[in-house]
């Protein structure tokens, strides 16, 4: 273990988000580590392993990699290719244990006709031709993409922390009210007495509050979302109903299956909404959705003997809209007996997109001079996009770190 009464000074990583423990990973891969070997703290109020919260977005994220980087966005674009890259090849590596699923990921869109260029850089970019596309739906495009399992993936990051410092990387949980609190005696007992190099700000929608950060404009978009278990779902699908806008507009749906067998079912957008629990008619609303973009996610054995013809195998029968069991005579859903549980998280959107840029220089305590400037790096700020932009965010977090020295 990392000395307390070290002479180096420290850095500091607040989150372990995907977003505190990618920044941590290349941190630690970097040379700023390899040759310095830099003692690593990581704080944060909430870790991999607790039970959900939905001020703790990582947790509770679909997720998908299905940006929403406009196709003017040059950033976006660049982080959200970066992160398909590094985590396809994660995938091609070393197979589903990392969490990571590559599938083929349909996107259905109602009331536009235009999908985002970034797609057409994915493998296996289709358009579907109009005379094929489904019922009610004005364009289609597909692709390969990938799903994440949060819990196994953030997990592995822990391993991997451990891993690249041995052992050496302290997290600790605790909550820091302010970026000043740093020399506070109940943080300097964990970190030691002289004050940090840098501090990397990986709070996401703690930016609120966090003293000396105080974003007004972070705001949480609120997602509800239904996990059930349909292990024979091995395929995306979205439907977007509106302009996207950047990530925040229009009405979407999604079925997001994990290698696991489990399908996270959504989903809402709800904007400034801090309803931490979730709505009952906003699940029933999710159940009806999902069946209408994906009838297959209906377990086989309910569809009504009379809906198959004498020949047909009820095993290898693909539903459709129109064998699905009739939702006027049935206001129980066929999926409701699938369903695990119903989650709801905020994630920490921000006018303008993610803050990642070098802050003010904090002093902490005395100011013994520019030698004791703690250099600030701030990376959140996410929205909806965090898993599928963190490592390309990582990267640039850490080059404006290491310029910064
Ligand atoms: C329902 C839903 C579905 C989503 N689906 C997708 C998807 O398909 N694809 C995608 O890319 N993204 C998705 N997202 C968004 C994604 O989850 C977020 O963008 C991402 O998790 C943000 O990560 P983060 O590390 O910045 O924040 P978080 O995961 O919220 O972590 C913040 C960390 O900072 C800590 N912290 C905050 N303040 C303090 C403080 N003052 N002191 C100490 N610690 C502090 C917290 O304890 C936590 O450890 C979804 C989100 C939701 C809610």
């Amino acid at each position: 273990m990392s000395s307390t009464n070290s002479t180096q000074r420290p850095i500091v990583i607040l989150g372990a988000g995907i977003i505190g423990l990618t920044t941590a990973v290349r941190i630690l891969e970097s040379p700023l580590y390899q040759e310095e070997k830099i003692p690593i703290h990581i704080i944060a109020d909430h870790l991999p392993n607790d039970p959900l919260d939905p001020k703790y977005a990582s947790t509770i994220a679909g997720a998908h990699h299905l940006s929403f980087a406009d196709d003017e966005d040059v950033n976006q674009t660049k982080w959200d290719k970066r992160t398909f890259h590094v985590m396809y090849n994660e995938w091609k590596n070393e197979g589903e244990k990392t969490g990571l699923m590559v599938l083929k990921q349909t996107e259905l869109f109602v009331k536009h006709n235009q999908h985002l260029k970034i797609y057409e850089d994915h493998p296996d970019f289709q358009v579907i031709e109009p005379d094929q596309l489904p019922k009610g739906i004005d364009h289609s495009v597909n692709f390969t993409s990938l799903t994440m399992t949060p819990f196994t993936y953030l997990n592995r990051l822990l391993d991997r922390i451990s891993a690249l410092s041995n052992g050496q990387v302290m997290i600790h949980r605790h909550h820091l009210p302010s970026l000043s609190s740093l020399s506070h005696p109940s943080i300097t007992a964990m970190i030691g007495e002289i004050p940090p190099l840098a501090i990397v700000v990986c709070v996401g929608i703690g930016a609120i509050t966090l003293g000396q950060v105080e974003d007004q404009t972070v705001f949480p978009t609120r997602g509800q979302v239904v996990k059930v278990k349909a292990p024979w779902i091995r395929s995306g699908f979205t439907r977007q109903v509106g302009e996207l806008n950047g990530g925040e507009g229009g009405e979407r749906t999604y079925v997001i299956p994990r290698p696991d067998g489990e399908v996270i079912l959504g989903g809402t957008r709800e904007l400034n909404d801090w309803y931490p629990y979730p709505r009952e008619e906003t699940t029933k609303d999710i159940l009806k959705r999902v069946l209408e973009i994906c009838p297959d996610l209906c377990p086989k054995y309910k569809i009504a003997p009379s809906a198959l013809a004498p020949e047909q195998d009820i095993e290898k029968l693909h539903i459709t809209e129109d064998n699905l069991p009739d939702s006027d005579t049935d206001p129980t859903s066929p999926l409701e007996e699938l369903v695990i549980q119903t989650l709801v998280g905020f994630r920490p959107s921000r006018k303008g997109g993610i803050r990642l840029e070098r802050g003010k220089d904090l002093v902490l305590g005395r100011d013994h001079g520019k030698q004791d400037k703690t250099i600030v790096v701030h990376n959140y700020g996410h929205g909806g996009a965090g898993w599928q932009s963190c490592w390309g965010t990582a990267e640039d977090a850490v080059e404006i770190l290491i310029k910064s020295m």
